[in-house]
């Protein structure tokens, strides 16, 4: 049986308490409406460490748009039992104060990390992101934490914070989990209205094409090739599609580039917004 833990406080004190007993900590942020994706990094967790923390907790700061943050998925009641049964130790499910009890004022730099693609297109998420893992970070202490590489920009943030600020947490990314249709898993799909959900998966269709035709398209060809396809679907729009360096997220010009390639996008289902993304060398 796991425990609920709410309280910044009583989390510390069970932390410390655990690591004297020499356990290993491991640690997944989510922000609930938990899906196989999340339990995919919780089962990865439990499998590598003695102890798994899970946190929900829907951050405020990382949020741009505000109807976003007010429609985004809560579902404490049907979360908790997912993580019992992935054998969960301990759910921390703080409100905002107790993450929060004074305004974060702090300003992450991330160089150009944080200025492309997610970065570009919603200002101040990043910065909201570092908010909170870092805070989280600091809470839960762990020897490991997991996050999915559905967020590949996000990933390479954690990273950067994490030798930023000199954490010695291991961080493990983890590989995207798909519907059956290929449709990459989200807790904003629930916001999808049928038409919408029937039209989604057209963007990981799309990208799993566009890997087999690097012979025949040039880099900017490709781009082109791949947001005339998505939006060839009257209910998908995309708002960017970029082929760029796996490590630094800045654009490639060729696909001799030295470095790996991921391929990465933004599209609007109505008035969700979906990413995914596929590397590409
Ligand atoms: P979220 O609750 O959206 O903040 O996500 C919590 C963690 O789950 C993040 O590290 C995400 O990257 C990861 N995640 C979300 N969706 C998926 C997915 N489909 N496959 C793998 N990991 C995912």
């Amino acid at each position: 049986m796991g425990v609920i833990v709410d309280k910044v406080a009583d989390l510390k004190k069970i932390i410390q308490n655990l690591k004297h007993e020499g356990k290993n900590i491991g640690f997944v942020p989510t922000m609930g409406a938990l899906h196989k994706g999340h339990i995919s990094l919780v089962e990865r967790c439990v499998a590598d460490n003695d102890i798994t923390v899970v946190s929900i907790f829907v951050n405020p700061t990382q949020f741009n748009d505000k109807n976003d943050l007010k429609n985004y998925p809560r579902m404490p009641e049907r979360d908790i039992p997912m993580l019992e049964a992935a054998g969960v130790d301990i759910v921390f499910m703080p409100t905002e104060q107790e993450i929060y009890p004074e305004p974060d004022t702090r300003v992450f730099d991330f160089g150009m990390l944080d200025k492309v693609m997610e970065g570009k297109f919603r200002p101040g998420h990043f910065n909201g992101v570092a908010q909170v893992v870092s805070k989280l970070f600091d809470i839960v202490a762990p020897h490991r934490a997991y996050f999915g590489q559905k967020d590949y920009q996000q990933l390479a943030i954690i990273r950067a914070m994490v030798r930023m600020l000199g954490y010695t947490i291991e961080i493990v990314g983890c590989p995207i989990v798909r519907e059956p249709d290929g449709l990459a898993m989200s807790s904003r799909n629930l916001l999808l209205s049928p038409e919408h959900r029937k039209s989604a998966p057209l963007i990981h269709k799309t990208l799993a094409e566009a890997r087999n035709k690097t012979h025949e398209l040039s880099v900017k060809e490709m781009i082109l090739w791949v947001i005339n396809q998505v939006n060839a679907d009257p209910n998908l729009k995309v708002e960017y599609f970029e082929l760029a360096d796996a490590n630094t997220l800045l654009p490639v010009e060729s696909w001799d580039h030295p470095n790996g390639i991921i391929g990465c996008i933004a599209v609007w289902a109505g008035n969700i917004r979906l990413i995914d993304n596929m590397m590409f060398k």
